[in-house]
């Protein structure tokens, strides 16, 4: 991982668990995911992660939705688009494969069972490596969701049984601060980071109060930043986030002051080894 020079910078908008009456600026309509979408690229993200809401904005799995939202982001921003494959504790496995036929540049692969608070996120050997697979097929380039360090273990079981995921490059996500998770501590970062490949790049998002002790060691062990309302409701002690863009802001400015700027989308493309879907969906007039 040496020689890492610029950040990358995936924003996660939306996620499953908040509710929008609870939560008015979370983005849930499809004009206000492309809106936070071209914000955020605004303020230096290069990708960002999909959860869909449907016309009552609850969270959805439903194909036509989530094709159209990736169409939409796609129109509107250069950004490399990636759904969310874990959907809702409450989603089947079929539905959360049937997001891979929305044709995303990548997606979400989360490499192991969870305690989400009271929830149990269930993600068993037997699913992970049908998403593995299915995507694959479907040259979409998967993000290893690492919640604990045995999920590193799976990740490390899945590349040694089934071989490098399409584009060769693996990038995980340590998603950390989660009740029943990984602690968003230095140290249970560096754990989960010497457990990785050595030629792996990797994110990191700390939710809640840990989002900017995460942020900070990201930074300085050469790892890249998610951030976003999928995982952080707060600014400050006592102060609700005003919108994605804010905390992008964020990061962006601390990946300045750490020497290593924002990557743009494409230098995001060429680092993750996706391919450029830009030219091939829209209108289909050419
Ligand atoms: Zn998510």
């Amino acid at each position: 991982m040496s020689g890492v020079s610029q950040t990358l910078i995936t924003v996660a908008p939306t996620g499953a668990e908040s509710a929008k009456a609870d939560v008015p600026a979370l983005p849930c309509s499809l004009d206000e995911l492309v809106s936070t979408a071209k914000a955020c690229q605004a303020a230096g993200a290069a990708l960002i992660h999909v959860h869909v809401r449907d016309d009552d904005a609850r969270p959805t799995l439903d194909l036509g939705y989530v094709r159209a939202a990736v169409a939409a982001v796609r129109e509107a921003t250069d950004l490399v688009v990636q759904v969310s494959s874990g959907g809702a504790v409450t989603d089947s496995y079929d539905a959360r494969l049937g997001v891979l036929d929305s044709d995303p540049d990548g997606a979400s692969l989360t490499c192991g069972t969870v305690n989400f608070g009271q929830d149990v996120f269930m993600n068993p050997w037997e699913l992970i490596e049908r998403l593995y697979l299915a995507m694959r097929e479907r040259e979409i380039v998967p993000e290893f969701e690492l919640f604990d360090l045995g999920h590193v273990t799976t990740m490390r079981r899945l590349l040694d049984k089934h071989g490098a995921p399409d584009g060769g490059h693996v990038h995980a996500d340590l998603v950390m601060g989660v009740p029943g998770g990984m602690p968003g501590t230095v140290q249970a970062l560096t754990a989960a980071v010497q457990a990785l490949p050595p030629e792996a790049t990797w994110s990191a998002t700390g939710v809640g109060r840990t989002t900017v002790p995460v942020m900070f060691a990201a930074l300085a062990a050469q790892g890249h930043l998610r951030v976003g309302m999928e995982d952080t409701l707060t600014f400050a002690p006592g102060r609700p986030v005003r919108d994605n863009a804010e905390l992008v802001e964020r990061a962006a400015t601390l990946a300045h002051l750490a020497q290593r700027p924002p990557m743009t989308p494409d230098e995001a493309r060429g680092m993750l080894g996706i391919k450029d879907r830009r030219r091939t969906t829209g209108t289909g007039a050419s």
